[in-house]
């Protein structure tokens, strides 16, 4: 597909210099081969390409490790390898940093595989993951005073969350790419359109933080809020 549409506009990741190409929202690595066709793409300039292939290269190793879908296994056994191979010093990392817990899941405790998530870098590529989602769905640019920040939703923060997307909002979306390999929904909110909050579903839902002393901070969806930084501040302030 020609990136000629995506030249000349404005990066949505930093809202400031032009875009140079278009940039995959979610990395057409996290998917499958045969799953990569129409996934959402936005205009984006050279540096925060670079930067946000570096976060891609690190979490398209890692995030299969985590995935409960189908296709996060085959992810795995097919695709990781070779990405590994290039990268010995994450090979490293990973296999040092392995464990094993216990994990409720559907009424059964089973035990599952941990892997040690850089929880910064997950953060800092979903946090740009929902500037990318809030253009390609409504066309909005983030503004100075504006940010993006993503956490990790635990079953407390799921609840809290579920609330607020029930707020009064402009626009709503549900999307699904590569057969469920990634899910997500999203509000806009009303008053102020930058206010956008999405919560995300990778490979069916992932262990991404385990805590075995309290398996209520295990972690299966990444929430994202964008919009004013004191809004964004209060919304994604840890739970006491
Ligand atoms: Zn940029």
């Amino acid at each position: 597909m020609s990136s000629k549409r995506f030249r000349g506009k404005l990066c949505v990741y930093c809202s400031d210099r032009p875009s140079v190409t278009g940039d995959h929202v979610f990395a057409r690595e996290f998917f499958l081969p045969e799953v990569r066709a129409n996934l959402p793409q936005v205009p984006v300039c050279d540096r925060c390409n670079n930067d946000k292939s570096k976060l891609e290269h690190y979490l398209t190793a890692l995030l299969p490790f985590g995935g409960r879908h189908a296709h996060a296994h085959e992810n795995l056994a097919t695709q990781v390898p070779g990405r590994l191979a290039k990268n010995q010093r994450l090979a490293r990392e990973l296999i040092a940093g392995r464990g094993r817990i216990w994990h409720l899941e559907g009424g059964i405790v089973q035990p599952t595989m941990t892997m040690p998530i850089d929880p910064h870098r997950t953060c800092e590529l979903f946090a740009q993951i929902g500037r990318g989602l809030a253009w390609y769905h409504w066309g909005t640019y983030l503004q100075p005073g504006q940010m993006s920040e993503a956490l990790f939703l635990s079953n407390f923060g799921r609840e809290f969350f579920a609330r607020i997307f029930s707020m009064n909002a402009a626009n709503r979306v549900q999307h699904n790419l590569g057969k469920g390999t990634v899910s997500y929904s999203g509000v806009q909110a009303a008053d102020t359109p930058q206010l956008t909050l999405w919560r995300v579903h990778f490979y069916g839902g992932m262990v991404l933080s385990g805590d075995p002393q309290a398996p209520n901070a295990i972690a299966t969806e990444i929430a994202i809020v964008t919009g004013p930084k004191r809004i964004v501040g209060l919304l994604t302030e840890r739970p006491q």
